[in-house]
């Protein structure tokens, strides 16, 4: 795994390339991408159950790591009342905390290095550079490619600008 050339702050590149890794030990290769594929590829490594939780509305998910004489248990909760776009985004952040071995940690905004890793992991993980660039060159509409990555226009904007195609 690549790190940033500066150790400091959050390791973008770092998280965009595992989620790269991932796309590609997967095999996905068209939009949408399917967590359950990446899910299950993960669930050979670690044990993993998601789960819909009426979470209150500022609450998009949460990683729950029980440590047992076994092993380790990981439980992604994501809020079953946001909409489905956001629920998907919600559970590929969550991925990535799993991923970095971010540990959770209580009274936390969401501008944190942390949350920044996790973010750039779940925007390359739904939205691969290496796919939205051969879509984005069919079609140039955000809406009709949001609905094609199952994804919110505003995180489909920030991967286009991110890969430099808007
Ligand atoms: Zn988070």
């Amino acid at each position: 795994m690549e790190n940033d050339p500066i150790n400091l702050g959050p390791r973008k590149t770092a998280a965009k390339n595992l989620a790269k890794k991932l796309i590609k030990d997967t095999k996905i290769s068209e939009a949408p991408v399917s967590l359950q594929t990446i899910i299950e590829h993960l669930q050979s490594t670690y044990t993993i159950s998601v789960q819909r939780v009426n979470f209150p509305t500022e609450v998009s998910g949460l990683l729950v790591k029980c440590k047992e004489v076994d092993g380790e248990y990981y439980t992604i909760g994501f809020n079953e009342n946001h909409p489905w776009c956001r629920r998907r985004f919600t559970i590929a952040h969550e991925i990535g905390h799993l991923l970095f071995g971010h540990v959770c940690k209580k009274g936390q905004k969401d501008e944190t290095d942390d949350e920044k890793e996790a973010d750039a992991f779940a925007g390359e993980l739904l939205i691969p550079t290496i796919l939205i660039k051969k879509d984005f060159g069919k079609i140039k509409k955000v809406p009709e490619l949001s609905k094609l990555y199952r994804v919110s226009a505003e995180a489909l904007t920030i991967k286009l600008m991110d890969a430099r195609l808007l």
